[in-house]
């Protein structure tokens, strides 16, 4: 059987877990909590990143520093996962969904005005498969309408846009380190902060309101209860599997590309007679090769083929169900403008197999069962 995920593993993760337990620095903020966190800043050029116990959390955080209160409007692409309205919703506020662009599955950046309203508040961009949104064109309307920009960078990390670290354009930017994304903490997660003034109150919220990192740092000699906060510090054990996997960040991602690479090359046959389509990414953009899908003809063809593959023993998935138009989404959203693309298209996607040690033989495999099924249309 081939899995859609394999959770990334090199090999060290036992050696750095092994060295939390035997240091005894198990909780928050350990050694591999500090490394992590330098590595992020390194890597993304950001003024402050902050490893969290998900991107969800994350999210959650940078729905806190943005203040965001019940009433408020925060606009997001119906297209993604969950996490990217929780966040907004458990403030109080509406999600205001905004159609996607169908080559990139991204938030369709020139719908985006027309859903702003005197209770906007902030423009949650979702990176999907790690392919850079139109940032420029959004950090602009941003800017003219006093809009925060926080970057659902879940599925992004070492991707660019133009050059620049996706999570770290935005206002905030959020990684997700769950099993099933390039590099893995089991669950976690990482807060980029890009202005230095916002730093203070996330170290306050991260810490269950108290100014315990500036205790530990020796600015005060006692911590105290300063504002509401939560606790979304991950234990020094998931940072050391973490680590383990940012010190080979460049092999895994070059790993990742080439099985995508292989996908791409094998499958461009069927994608120019007209049968499939495969992912586009602008020039501008570098992705991380998270995720590799196809579209194809419509949701009776995916199904057929989903149940194709796995009769092949291949485990291939589809993605999010549209969050407008789910029981949660009703009651705390709202699409702004017509569902074009939303739906329609996420109807027609296929994931395949993709991970860290996916062999390239595996994925001929795979890739011969598509052509196959398709020969026999
Ligand atoms: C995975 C994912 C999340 C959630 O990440 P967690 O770390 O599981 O909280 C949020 N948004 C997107 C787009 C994701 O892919």
């Amino acid at each position: 059987m081939i899995n859609f995920n394999v959770p990334p593993f090199t090999g060290k993760e036992y050696d750095y877990i092994k060295e939390a337990v035997d240091n005894q620095k198990i909780c928050g903020d350990g050694p591999f909590t500090k490394k992590c966190n330098e590595w992020i800043e390194n890597k993304t050029g950001t003024t402050k990143a902050l490893l969290t116990t998900s991107c969800t959390h994350a999210t959650e955080l940078a729905a806190l520093l943005a203040d965001i209160k019940p009433g408020d409007e925060v606009i997001m692409p119906s297209y993604t996962f969950v996490s990217t309205a929780d966040a907004f919703v458990l403030r109080g506020a509406t999600a205001v969904f905004v159609d996607v662009r169908p080559d990139t599955m991204n938030i369709d950046e020139t719908k985006i005005e027309d859903a702003i309203t005197d209770k906007t508040r902030a423009i949650v961009p979702v990176h999907y498969a790690g392919v850079g949104c139109e940032m420029d064109v959004i950090m602009d309307i941003a800017k003219r309408h006093n809009l925060l920009v926080i970057e659902d960078a879940a599925q992004g990390i070492m991707s660019t846009y133009k050059g620049k670290a996706l999570g770290a354009i935005g206002d905030f930017g959020c990684f997700s380190f769950h099993e099933t994304k390039n590099f893995s903490m089991g669950e976690g997660g990482a807060i980029l902060i890009q202005n230095e003034k916002y730093v203070e109150n996330a170290e306050i919220f991260r810490e269950k309101g108290t100014d315990r990192s500036k205790f530990f740092r020796g600015q005060v000699d006692k911590y105290r209860w300063q504002n509401y906060g939560s606790s979304y510090l991950p234990s020094d054990m998931n940072a050391a599997y973490l680590w383990a996997q940012l010190e080979l960040a460049d092999e895994i991602t070059k790993a990742r590309m080439d099985r995508w690479e292989q996908y791409r090359d094998r499958l461009s046959k069927l994608a120019a007679i007209g049968r499939i389509e495969l992912p586009y990414i602008p020039e501008y953009c570098a992705h991380n090769a998270h995720m590799f899908y196809i579209k194809v003809k419509d949701l009776a063809e995916r199904t057929e083929l989903i149940s194709f593959l796995r009769s092949n023993d291949i485990l291939a998935v589809f993605h999010y169900v549209p969050l407008h138009s789910a029981p949660a989404g009703i009651k705390y959203g709202r699409f702004n403008g017509t569902d074009e693309y939303t739906t329609k298209e996420s109807d027609r996607l296929v994931r395949l197999p993709m991970y860290y040690k996916l062999a390239a033989e595996q994925t001929d495999y795979i890739c011969d069962k598509v052509i196959e099924f398709y020969n026999k249309r």
